[in-house]
């Protein structure tokens, strides 16, 4: 496997590296991991905090049985294993917008173990990435710096706002993977509807440790299992966008090298992310497990869960990506990296699926909608939801390529005067309103070849030398038709009047 992973070149020889990602998914709940103070976004400072929240003493933690129920989704999702007996944990730290003076967490026995994901790269290769475990944990409140000259404000909304942490294995060998892997990390609980995935309001970031070890080493680690073999690592915290996480693995990984081939060592320690400067910078030596104190919260009881509610869960799990993409690839015969880039938004593939339902081409229909639909989106910043060409209507077009009414050249100049908002309504009835049939009646066309070979006699004299530049001739007819002649009558007709064989 690791040939496939790209070395990088240093002066003193071949490093690799290596990568691992701990990702806090914030839980889709109306109310937060153990009060029933709402956890949305965006209302004004402090307006959504119970005396729970707000560390009142004598207040009693409560668990939240959706949010519970959204982690074991989660796990199912990640082929994760359920652990019907979990606990939650004490996880002492002071920060002012931790007004507990800890955080209600889970350390050594989470609510969902060892799991794995597929995961596509941009070549369409697919790796695996190993999930260590989620577990469930309270998010802290907010610092804000920036109010007042001299003052800091506090913050509680965020304050006991459910939040999975998903740890992965140290699977990830490059920038893509560790990009891709978040991708479909994200991809996944936004099928599942546990996770909004919205990166901007911070629903999902990423804490993203990496470390370096000479080429070769990290073989023995997958043989042996024995950490020995990998690097120090560093671990950059709440990278909240893909870009970014891609660029600190990046940045890492040429700055440890460096470190290390001027005789350094790479101190494990916590770094931040400047997003102007695209470097990362030390924020503080990283703390041990052993330095939060860690012990069972006596205030919870241990959280067992029934069987049998595991599986109605299970039972009720969409369609997720990776099943989507396999029959996209068995029923439609798409290539693996076609049905994958459907299968990873559920409206993108929802949409897909009514356009094979209309025209029953499955090839023709991932063509252009990862084709034509995506890129026309992308142009107009646009998102599947705000489409300017309906799934019936692109249905309809195709319908209309496939038997014959009208050229694929036409087909995509009446979805640009939908895209552009000229047209509207079904496909069929613009064609016929603009005269674009195409002409397949062979007495027509054959006037036209007629027309141009006795104006052309030039290039009459080239074919019979170089039958390649016949396609100058079919460009002729197709333009003189404006575009409506049939392709193939065409090559037809001119092959027998040029005596091209
Ligand atoms: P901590 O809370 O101390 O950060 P976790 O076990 O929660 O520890 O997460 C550690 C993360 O770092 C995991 O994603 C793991 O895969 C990754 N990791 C561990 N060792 C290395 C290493 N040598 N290089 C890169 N990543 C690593
Ligand atoms: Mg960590």
């Amino acid at each position: 496997m690791s040939e496939t992973r790209k070395l990088l070149r240093g002066s003193t020889g071949d490093w690799e590296v290596v990568i691992g990602l701990e990702v806090h998914a914030q839980v889709t709940s109306k109310s937060k991991l153990f009060s029933g103070a709402s956890a949305e976004y965006g209302a004004g400072p402090n307006e959504n905090v119970s005396l729970v929240d707000a560390a009142m003493p004598g207040m009693l933690p409560v668990i939240n049985e959706y949010c519970v129920e959204q982690a074991v989704r989660t796990g199912l999702g990640l082929n994760a294993r359920i652990n019907l007996w979990s606990r939650f944990d004490r996880k002492n730290y002071f920060y002012p917008d931790l007004p507990q003076g800890y955080q209600i967490s889970q350390y050594k026995d989470p609510i969902v173990g060892e799991g794995e994901i597929e995961v596509e790269l941009d070549g369409g290769e697919t790796i695996m990435v190993g999930i260590e475990r989620l577990h469930l944990e309270q998010d802290a409140g907010k610092s804000i710096h920036d109010l007042a000259p001299k003052e800091s404000y506090v913050d509680l909304n965020r304050s006991g706002v459910a939040l999975m942490e998903i740890v992965s294995k140290p699977d990830m060998r490059s920038a893509e993977e560790g990009a891709a892997y978040f991708t479909k990390l994200r991809s996944i609980v936004r099928y599942l509807g546990t996770c909004d995935g919205n990166m901007e309001e911070g629903s999902m970031r990423a804490d993203v440790n990496v470390s370096v070890c000479r080429a070769g080493n990290y073989d023995k680690f997958r043989e042996t299992g024995d950490f020995k073999y990998l690097g120090t690592r560093t671990e950059t915290k709440n990278v909240n966008s893909i870009r970014y996480v891609r660029q600190v693995i990046d940045y890492e990984a040429r700055r440890q090298i460096e470190v290390l081939e001027a005789g350094g060592e790479i101190d494990q320690e916590t770094r931040l992310f400047d997003v102007k400067t695209g470097e990362t910078r030390t924020m503080r030596s990283k703390e041990d497990a052993h330095d939060y104190r860690y012990f069972p919260d006596p205030d919870l009881l241990p959280l067992e869960i029934d069987p049998a509610w595991v599986e109605e869960i299970r039972a009720s799990l969409p369609e997720l990506p990776d099943a989507k993409k396999h029959r996209f690839m068995d029923d439609y015969g798409l290539s693996a990296y076609d049905a994958s880039v459907l299968a990873a938004d559920k409206a993108s593939a929802a949409y897909f699926e009514e356009v094979v339902a209309k025209c029953d081409d499955g090839k023709l229909a991932s063509n252009w909608v990862t084709g034509d639909l995506f890129g026309a989106l992308n142009k107009a910043g646009k998102t599947i939801e705000e489409t300017p060409v309906s799934a019936a209507q692109l249905g309809e077009l195709i319908s209309l390529i496939k038997d014959k009414t009208i050229s694929g050249k036409i087909a995509k100049d009446v979805f640009a005067l939908i895209v552009e908002g000229e047209e509207s309504g079904a496909p069929g009835d613009i064609v016929e309103r603009r005269g674009l049939k195409q002409v397949t009646d062979t007495g027509a066309i054959e006037k036209v070849v007629d027309e141009i070979i006795a104006a052309n006699p030039k290039q009459v004299e080239q074919v019979k030398e170089k039958p390649k530049t016949m396609g100058w001739f079919v460009g002729q007819v197709m333009k003189a038709s404006g575009g409506k002649a049939n392709p193939q009558a065409v090559n037809e007709i001119l092959k027998k009047k040029l005596g091209v064989e």
